[in-house]
């Protein structure tokens, strides 16, 4: 399956799935080292994304018209530090994706750049337990895996891969950005929520590239 507009509709739409599925969960996470709204704070966000992507008068023509409702939306729709974060990081990923259909360098591109959004945005570094915990190894295996001939499917694979293995990493980091700082040592020994939320956000891009079933509204 080509990741064209449609695939990026489809990943747009499985987010909003999986977020809602993964509501309670995130809200958990974000109750042991923060305020507990990360769930609700992200399920709001992608909803409204649904609601304005079916309002469209025309299917979007780029991909990268997509990631930039993505980004508005949720930086209109999301308070607390994800929003504004979830919302450069798509931003900055859409201005990449000027292509009909990613390439194995654009899927790197895009996902480089998303990171390169929420550094920019949150001055974290890898190993503060943030989501950038999840997004930077996730780049790197991105460009590893281009860099070794993969295919753009599979190296969003690798990303979504080391999403995971990097929110888990986050388990026994000290937060020394974000509200989970405040607790200092005791923030240890939990999963970061944001980090967790965008190995959802990334392994939902795979889904919708090997999966063509469109998930209905959250
Ligand atoms: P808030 O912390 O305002 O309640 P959320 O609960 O929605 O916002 O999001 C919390 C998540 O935001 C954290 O789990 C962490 O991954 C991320 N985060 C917070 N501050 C930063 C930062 N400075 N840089 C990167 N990510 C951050
Ligand atoms: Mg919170």
């Amino acid at each position: 399956m080509t990741l064209d507009v449609a695939w990026v509709d489809r990943w747009v739409r499985r987010t909003a799935a999986v977020v809602a599925e993964h509501r309670v969960e995130l809200i958990e996470l974000d109750r042991q080292i923060g305020d507990g709204d990360h769930g609700e704070n992200l399920h709001r966000g992608f909803t409204a994304v649904v609601g304005r992507l079916d309002e469209l008068t025309e299917p979007p023509a780029q991909i990268g018209d997509v990631l930039k409702l993505v980004a508005t939306t949720l930086m209109s729709t999301v308070g607390g530090a994800a929003g504004p974060l979830y919302g450069t990081a798509y931003l900055r990923a859409a201005k990449v994706t000027g292509l009909p259909e990613l390439d194995a360098p654009a899927v790197v591109a895009m996902i480089e750049a998303g990171l390169e959004g929420i550094v920019a945005r949150g001055k974290a570094t890898t190993g503060e337990k943030t989501m950038v915990d999840a997004w930077s190894p996730a780049a790197a295996a991105a460009q590893t895996a281009a860099a070794g001939g993969a295919t753009a499917l599979e190296v969003l694979e690798a990303a979504a891969n080391a999403a995971e293995a990097g929110a888990v990493a986050t388990d026994p980091m000290v937060a020394t950005k974000g509200r989970a700082s405040y607790l200092g040592e005791r923030s240890a020994g939990h999963r970061d929520p944001g980090a967790a939320s965008s190995a959802l956000v990334l392994r939902a891009a795979v889904t919708a590239a090997t999966d063509p079933v469109v998930p209905a509204a959250p």
